[in-house]
């Protein structure tokens, strides 16, 4: 396969200005298989100039029209290639070959949504006080730096790229040190739709010296980043020094509340993937198991067995669900993890182990009789790890529910319509969904309450944070 190994930058492939490279290591094979140019700040003022120059030189005064056109193609060339950008994330992030498939097509769909959205961005006329014409307009900021994370590469990369571009900015984006090939491959095939040059740019390379130079580059107005809470931090404070625009999608610790009343079939088959997909590294990963007491000992036996029967196996294989994790370190977190429940005397129902010699693999874990205060049922793992507890009241489990830091995603199982709505109503998260484990519509607003996040992804929500905000008032 023909691997993308340098920075994207001005249209074209380069290599890092220091020379330098790191290696990708195969998650399921442990073996190193190819380098990548690690960008280094000079790199980063060149593309953050360059994008600068492409977004006063053109991109930002293209008619809505043209640039919906060219997203479009963008689109159509990213569904031409879908077999090898999934193939690329499978290879740097074990992440199983048919779940990579959607996530391509995902990214696609995301462009689409984007092209059509350019036309029904609208601002507003407002009947002010004294009289005469008030409108708002929606100008782009101008270039957005775009800090993504390994867990989804692609379609990430893509719903901060597509909507930005869409209001008119430049990008300039940095994909996590895993993963950098389907973010190169995004710039390449954005280019060759016709993307002019310098509007899309990518730069692979440690967070500390290319996420810390761009977020502090004078000429980026806007810092769009997913990753963990504890980057988010300090991305903003660096922020603050300016002040730029943030937009944070962060951890999460996401419930799944499932009353007695529910289809218990359902919830116990749908349960175990909201939290082991993508083996748990989700930021909206159910971690967090509330079913209510009557049915508590039928559902955690069901989740139990519906969990020993996934398929945890090489993530190369199209019946694979589970792959492995994405290196030795995240595996050992969770290890600790289970390490530390386990030292608690707490019941580890399954997994807890590796199912293969070679791969960074884990079998999905069940805890049970974990407490309230426990690292596990209060922390993000991001591993495949689930805690499980039973609940007798319904307003105290919401408050334990609410007894979180996070406040990301969530599922609500009940046949109780108007329950449903009620619980919904109270939980501090900022996706939630009833009787799914839904987490993701490309048409709907994306984020969290808390330290999940501040701002959107995703929906027209999103183009609104790529945008100022101006009013004009015009005197009769
Ligand atoms: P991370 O915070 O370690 O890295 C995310 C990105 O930030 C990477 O590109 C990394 O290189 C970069 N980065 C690291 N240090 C930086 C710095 N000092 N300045 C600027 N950039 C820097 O996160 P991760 O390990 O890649 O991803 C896992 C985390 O992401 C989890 O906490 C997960 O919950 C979160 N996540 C959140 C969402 C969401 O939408 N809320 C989605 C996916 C992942």
């Amino acid at each position: 396969m023909n691997l993308p190994t340098q920075l994207f930058i001005d249209g074209s492939y380069r290599n890092s200005s220091a020379g330098r490279r790191s290696s990708l290591v195969n998650p399921a094979t442990e073996e190193k298989f190819v380098e990548v140019a690690a960008a280094a700040p000079a790199d980063v003022d060149a593309a953050v100039t360059s994008a600068h120059l492409a977004w006063k030189s053109g991109w930002r005064d293209l008619a809505p029209g043209k640039r919906a056109e060219i997203l479009f193609s963008i689109a159509r060339l990213l569904r031409d290639n879908l077999e090898r950008i999934a193939q690329l994330e499978t290879l740097h992030i074990g992440k199983p070959i048919s779940d990579a498939r959607d996530e391509a097509g995902l990214g696609a769909r995301v462009f689409e949504y984007y092209a059509g959205a350019i036309s029904n961005f609208c601002g507003q006329t407002i009947p002010v006080a004294r009289g005469g014409f008030d409108f708002t307009l929606r100008q782009p900021l101008g270039v957005v730096a775009a800090i993504v994370p390994w867990n989804f590469p692609f379609p990430i990369a893509c719903w901060k790229a597509a909507p930005a571009l869409a209001a008119g900015n430049c990008v300039v984006l940095k994909p996590a040190s895993f993963s950098p090939l389907t973010a190169l491959v995004l710039g390449e095939l954005a280019h060759a739709a016709g993307l002019p040059s310098g509007v899309l740019q990518i730069l692979p390379g440690p967070g500390s010296t290319v996420g810390d130079a761009l977020v502090t580059h004078p000429l980026v107005r806007k810092i769009s980043f997913t990753g963990s809470t504890d980057v988010g931090r300090h991305i903003m404070e660096l922020a603050s020094r300016d002040p730029k625009r943030v937009s944070l999608e962060l951890g999460g610790k996401s419930p799944n509340i499932v009353f007695a009343d529910a289809d218990l079939e359902r919830a116990a088959e749908a349960s175990p993937m909201s939290v082991f997909a993508n083996t748990g590294q989700d930021c909206c990963a159910r971690s967090r198991v509330f079913v209510e007491r009557a049915i508590f000992e039928r559902f955690t036996s069901q989740f139990i067995e519906a969990t020993r029967a996934l398929r945890v196996n090489d993530p190369s294989l199209d019946a694979t669900q589970i792959g492995p994790l994405v290196s030795a370190s995240q595996r050992k977190i969770s290890e600790d993890f289970i390490g530390e429940a386990r030292k608690a005397g707490r019941s580890i129902a399954c997994g807890g182990t590796r199912p293969q010699a070679k791969g960074f693999y884990l079998a999905p874990t069940v805890l049970l009789e974990v407490e309230p205060g426990d690292r596990c049922w209060r922390e993000e793992i991001f591993g495949p790890v689930v805690c499980i507890r039973p609940f007798d009241d319904e307003s105290k489990m919401i408050e334990e529910v609410n007894d979180s830091p996070y406040g990301l995603s969530g599922s609500i199982w009940t046949n109780d319509l108007k329950r449903a709505l009620r619980v919904a109503r109270q939980v501090e998260s900022g996706v939630l969904s009833i009787n799914s484990h839904s987490s993701v519509h490309v048409e709907a607003p994306f984020g969290g309450f808390k330290q999940s996040g501040i701002g959107r992804d995703l929906g027209m929500a999103a183009l609104e944070g790529y945008t100022e905000l101006k009013n004009i008032y015009v005197s009769e």
